[in-house]
């Protein structure tokens, strides 16, 4: 029997098989540097983990709860969403998913229809494209320009655009550049979004994460009443709390109403136990976050300048989340066999146990990006591997 078309359409996460490759390799006793999955090195804050024993403990959170997420945490949400990002929304605009991954395919899947174009200026998290794809809509990828610091311009989007198009991807912080758009650059975006009426959908969760400037204002902070504006934020990156799979959506009525049916069918509830800890990671503020903060600003300068001091490899300025995306063009010429950015990394894992995302992952060849979200100890110790590895290239 045959299987669904999406076989062909769609890969797998290329960031999970890199942190797949080096989990393997490292259970093979293999002393492997992961530069690779972007989740922070520190154990999630205790107050979360007592929350959420307390959550097991407690006989109702064993039952199934509302799919669109607990009562509570959809007001803290909509309290947090209010103190550090700027924009006021009521829990009803809330779903509560299984991370922010769940909440960009609940999005998608709730504007999209086959067909459909959703723009993603290039470099571009990997899922992006993939899961606009099973909603049936059809990528369309925008390559920005290392000079404008990989910065996509209303020019760029003006030509993009046709009468398919429906939507925006904006990341910023970006996954996987680390570039953070100025106020000033992200209102004009903005601002075209809306005169042409299409969605933008804002993966915000590196928001707090910015070690230079401001981080960029949300579009919901123009679009109170969320017309052509989703929001998608989780807990993950900024409490350290990856594994417990909390994310949300932030959308007006309509997508929210498609958006529940959607998750019903889906999932049902997000953990209870998992929703409580989040809520308790909300409730105790930045503390964390700035905290890790310090620690991610230190290793960002270390890396920057240890990566520009290797021969013919540059990275680009990034002043937000936690990557580095690193040019490594010189070395994908076919010289020593290696062909691209993939092979490149293929053969730093093998040769060096040092794992990094080929920019081919992101829809930029030519380049690798590093997460820097390891400790100082393994950052210190993989970079000089890659200096060595790169030393080898050059003799
Ligand atoms: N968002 C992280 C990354 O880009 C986690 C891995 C993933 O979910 O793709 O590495």
């Amino acid at each position: 029997m045959d299987i669904s078309k999406l076989d062909k359409l769609i890969k797998p996460s290329g960031t999970m098989a890199i942190s797949n490759k080096s989990r393997e390799l490292k259970s093979q006793g293999k002393p492997v540097i992961g530069f690779g999955a972007g989740e922070p090195d520190f154990p999630s804050p205790e107050h979360v983990v007592n929350a959420a024993i307390n959550a097991a403990s407690d006989p109702k959170n064993h039952k199934y709860s509302p799919a669109a997420g607990l009562e509570s945490l959809r007001k803290v949400i909509v309290e947090t969403s209010k103190q550090y990002s700027g924009f006021d929304v009521k829990p009803n605009n809330v779903i509560v998913s299984n991370g922010g991954k769940q909440s960009i395919l609940t999005a998608f899947l709730s504007t999209l229809d086959d067909g459909d174009e959703v723009l993603i200026p290039a470099p571009y998290w990997t899922t992006y494209p993939e899961a606009v794809k099973i909603a049936g809509g059809n990528p369309v990828f925008i390559d920005t320009e290392k000079d404008n610091n990989f910065k996509v311009t209303v020019e760029q989007l003006e030509n993009a655009k046709n009468s398919n198009t429906k939507m925006l991807v904006w990341c910023s912080p970006s996954n996987p550049t680390g570039v953070v758009y100025t106020k000033e650059e992200a209102e004009e975006i903005y601002e075209w979004v809306f005169k042409n009426d299409l969605w933008i959908l804002s993966d915000e969760l590196y928001e707090h994460l910015v070690y230079e400037g401001e981080t960029s204002p949300s579009p919901a902070i123009y679009d109170p009443e969320l017309k052509n504006t989703i929001i998608v934020n989780g807990v993950s990156k900024a409490y350290s709390m990856t594994g417990w799979r909390v994310g949300w959506l932030i959308a007006n009525d309509k997508v929210i109403g498609l958006g529940k049916k959607i998750q019903s069918q889906a999932t049902s509830n997000v953990s209870n136990v998992s929703q409580l800890a989040a809520e308790s990671a909300l409730l105790n503020g930045l503390d964390v976050t700035n905290e890790m903060k310090i620690a991610f600003n230190r290793r960002r300068l270390f890396a920057t300048e240890k990566i520009n001091s290797i021969s013919n490899l540059d990275v680009i300025d990034s002043t937000g989340a936690f990557y580095l995306f690193v040019d490594v063009s010189h070395y994908c010429s076919g010289n020593n066999g290696i062909n691209s950015s993939e092979e490149l990394c293929d053969w730093l894992l093998e040769n060096y146990f040092i794992a990094f995302v080929p920019g081919e992952v992101f829809g930029s060849p030519g380049f690798m990006r590093l997460s820097y979200a390891l400790s100082d100890e393994d950052l210190d110790i993989g970079l000089s591997r890659l200096n060595e590895a790169i030393d080898n290239l050059n003799e």
